[in-house]
């Protein structure tokens, strides 16, 4: 099983163009990328747990693979079942039991020939039967003759005929009941069986027998035909994919758990007043490899008997959620790109530029410079979504418009919404984006995984009657306490209020549901500075960033989806922590409309957030001086 595959064979790489997207790449369109055969040779990044798979593979153990959606756990999944030797695939077969009609039995026989058994049988019925009516039109033949001819009564006659043809028909009803009914049938497998048992119901995983509305009279179908085969059987040496596994009910991994450690497992009816209820067959074999997927979540809600099942008899792995940008790896996306074109086989190859342009946005989806994204799902349907458009029109190949087109088109729910949210803000004219104003400050947040909001913070300060207190509307007002306190120590040192004696009033202006408010702290520290000191705050300029005792501007998460939502909302200015310089991968539009600023402390915010000249050099000076002694202070600490 070796595991090392060129990343593309046959296909020549000029090293002076390695640090091009394409890696260096050189090739047409990508239609000259040769996609590997075996699936796990497919896989991209996730060295790990691809080790993981080809060594789980040879010795027969379990899997659990924790991680993000579409980083390729299912994907590795079905690898490993293409791994597994197709030689010892079995047919399972249930039969009717004479002893007890209860308890079909159970027989396992090498792949294909289960249905040359059920087809064997079902010609001996035959050949019974024809026999059997053979034999009872010679019977009514002769009687009726007899009754006709010697007796001389025809009624006698066609009533013993009737008869002896309805006793016929009740006693052969027993033979169809000799068929077996093949439960799992390998013999068109290719590979050892891949079963996604994801969600699965009790019956689909277990097995279930059908009920049987007739139960008596002749018109009963016999209980072995009933049976059904579960995941856990179809998945008979081959390997059982469940994702979510903490979803799975208690009872359903419970009985996993069993047939893993039995290694076979009894089909009795699901539903508790089905007649199915009453059958329970022989055990059926159930040996299977499991590959268990999840998020961390997944990991402490699952079963813990059944965890350690899995982690006492085999291998847990973590998934990458990016990987490191290397040449290498662009050209292993550029493959990436062939593969998913080469899967859905009709897609117009893509040309270098558009695979560029999908490469792009496999940087910024890192979210991390110097990263590539391992989302790879996601990618994915960028990819058929540019080469639908390009389908659509009837091009030969999809080139770069399409996948800006597509970028356009494949926005995540939040992103829309965000969008919308903009738009409608603009009809209500609720962004201010320019002028200036006391107390108001454009701040930033992100919303779902990957969309920015302009998010203002208003602050107003009052004298207070008793000890001052931090008021805030909405969900956010943990975070505005921390802000204030944190930027309280600071005010102290170079302000002659006291804001121990004020009401400091802080809102959200029209906060979402769902806006991750962390990196607000550098946005109410400004507002409430401008409020303090009564200096108004340039309303073009947004901001983000998380702030330290001691006014040092923290890296936060999200940057570059804030600068875009900044740009989208027309303001000019954003303020972004030092920290986070190297993780802005804004689109190229976007460039020219906003300039970035990035800054390390909070004096740095004020000198470039607020207006009107005089008072606040005064200030920045003041603050400048002030925590410039601080800093030295800390870095002795
Ligand atoms: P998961 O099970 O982690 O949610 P899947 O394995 O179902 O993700 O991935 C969905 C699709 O995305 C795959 O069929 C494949 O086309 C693509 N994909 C995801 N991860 C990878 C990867 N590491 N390498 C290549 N393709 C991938």
């Amino acid at each position: 099983l070796g595991s090392d595959v060129a990343e593309n064979p046959a296909v020549e790489v000029d090293e002076s163009e390695e640090d091009g997207l394409l890696g260096g790449l050189q090739i047409d369109t990508s239609a000259d990328i040769e996609v590997p055969d075996r699936l796990v040779d497919q896989v991209i990044g996730q060295d790990d747990a691809r080790d993981i798979i080809l060594k789980a593979a040879k010795q027969r153990r379990h899997v659990m693979m924790i991680g993000s959606p579409g980083t390729g756990k299912s994907m590795l999944a079905k690898a490993m079942s293409q791994l597994l030797p197709r030689e010892e695939l079995q047919d399972i077969l249930v039969y009717h039991n004479p002893d007890d009609g209860n308890e079909p039995k159970i027989r396992t026989v090498p792949a294909g020939k289960g249905e040359q058994i059920v087809e064997a049988h079902k010609e001996e019925a035959r050949k019974r039967n024809q026999m059997r009516s053979f034999l009872m039109w010679i019977i009514i033949a002769v009687v009726f003759g007899y009754s006709l001819l010697i007796a001389g009564q025809l009624l006698l006659g066609i009533l013993a005929a009737g008869v002896i043809y309805l006793a016929f028909r009740y006693s052969s009803r027993g033979s169809d009941a000799m068929i077996p009914n093949l439960l799992v049938n390998t013999a068109d497998q290719q590979t050892a069986p891949f079963e996604d048992a994801t969600g699965a119901h009790a019956g689909a995983l277990l097995g279930d027998v059908r009920h049987d509305p007739f139960q008596s009279g002749g018109m009963e179908t016999p209980s072995h035909d009933r049976v059904e085969a579960g995941a856990i059987h179809k998945a008979n040496k081959g390997v059982l994919f469940v994702d979510e596994i903490n979803t799975l009910d208690i009872r359903s991994q419970q009985k996993l758990m069993t047939a893993i450690q039995e290694g076979k497992f009894s089909i009795t009816g699901q539903s508790e007043r089905s007649s199915g209820a009453m059958v329970q067959t022989e055990p059926v074999p159930c040996d299977f490899v499991m590959v268990a997927a999840g998020n961390l979540d997944a990991m402490e809600n699952m079963h813990p008997a059944l965890r350690s099942r899995i982690k006492g008899y085999g291998y847990e792995v973590y998934m990458d959620d990016t990987i490191e940008d290397t040449p290498e790896m662009r050209r292993k996306l550029a493959r990436f790109i062939a593969q998913e074109v080469d899967k859905d086989g009709r897609l117009p190859p893509f040309t270098n530029e558009a695979m560029e342009e999908v490469i792009l946005e496999a940087q910024r989806r890192a979210g991390r410079k110097g990263h590539l994204t391992l989302e790879l799902r996601n990618l994915g349907g960028l990819v058929r979504v540019a080469g639908d458009i390009a389908r659509a029109e009837d091009k030969e190949v999809t080139d770069r418009a399409e996948v800006l087109q597509a970028k356009e088109r494949s926005r995540s729910i939040e992103q829309q919404l965000a969008d919308n949210y903009i738009e409608r803000r603009k009809d209500y004219d609720m962004t201010v984006n320019q002028g200036d104003m006391v107390g108001r400050v454009n701040g930033l947040a992100v919303m779902g995984d990957d969309s920015g909001i302009v998010m203002p913070v208003m602050a107003e300060v009052t004298p207070s009657q008793g000890p001052g207190e931090v008021i805030a509307t909405g969900k956010l007002q943990e975070i505005a306490m921390e802000a204030v306190q944190n930027v309280s120590a600071i005010i102290k040192k170079f302000s002659d209020e006291d804001i121990s004696q004020k009401d400091i009033h802080i809102q959200f202006v029209q906060s979402y549901e769902g806006v991750e408010g962390d990196s607000a702290s550098v946005t109410v520290a400004t507002a409430v500075i401008s409020a303090l000191e009564n200096i108004p705050v340039e309303q073009d300029v947004a901001m983000t960033g998380s702030l330290s005792v001691r006014g040092d501007v923290l890296p936060v998460g999200g940057v570059t989806h804030k600068i875009e939502a900044a740009a989208k909302t027309g303001l000019d200015t954003v303020i972004i922590p030092k920290a986070n310089e190297q993780d802005v991968m804004i689109e190229e539009e976007y460039k020219e409309q906003v300039e970035i600023v990035p800054v390390s402390h909070i004096s740095e915010v004020l000198e470039v957030a607020l207006a009107g000249e005089p008072e606040k050099d005064s200030l920045v000076d003041r603050l400048r001086s002030i925590t410039g002694k601080a800093l030295e202070s800390g870095s002795d600490a």
